[in-house]
């Protein structure tokens, strides 16, 4: 590839370059730019914050909420590989899933079909990420008559995706008991 051609692709997923303040006169507080851009911010999304600022300098609060969504879709992106990990060891089920975003929100389409918005986690809560797109997958793929999935090997009873100790698990819930984490489920080694 030529350089000029590559400079022409335009990078996937970083905040429009047109969204960037001019980075003229005085250089922009992070403290202040972060009242603006969310002005009751916790910590977690201070921190987040703090790692666009750095990287992308004092970008619009539009600008801001796009990189957002954005590492959401890419955290969704993710969880939905390692759920698809233990749909496909222990079912014969392989549906088309996508994500993508709808109204500012994350979209995960299975077969066509979808509920928005399909996952709320924070980009950096991505144990709680994992629990929500497992269970979104789980309803999606199970629909309102199939067979239920996941299911406890030892007790043949539908498992529920669960945050137990920071750690996403499938939790079977008559019996309380842990039956793998998510992504591991019925892995032989
Ligand atoms: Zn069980």
């Amino acid at each position: 590839m030529r350089l000029q051609d590559s400079w022409r692709v335009r990078p996937r997923r970083t905040v429009e370059s047109q969204n960037r303040r001019p980075m003229t006169g005085r250089p922009v507080d992070f403290e202040r730019w972060c009242t603006e851009v969310a002005l009751d911010a916790g910590p977690e999304l201070k921190g987040w914050l703090r790692e666009l600022f750095e990287r992308e300098g004092p970008v619009s609060k539009e600008a801001a909420g796009s990189a957002y969504l954005l590492a959401q879709i890419d955290l969704a992106e993710r969880c939905v590989s390692v759920v698809l990990r233990d749909l496909h060891r222990t079912s014969g089920k392989r549906p088309d899933v996508a994500v993508d975003d709808l109204e500012e929100r994350v979209r995960i389409t299975v077969d066509g079909g979808c509920q928005t918005p399909s996952m709320m986690a924070a980009p950096w809560d991505q144990t709680d990420a994992l629990v929500e797109v497992a269970d979104y997958l789980q309803g999606e793929v199970m629909g309102n008559e199939g067979p239920a999935w996941p299911v406890c090997p030892t007790h043949d009873l539908g498992l529920h995706p669960l945050v137990v100790a920071d750690r996403a698990v499938w939790w079977c819930e008559p019996t309380s008991h842990e039956v793998a984490e998510i992504g591991t489920l019925g892995r032989t080694s």
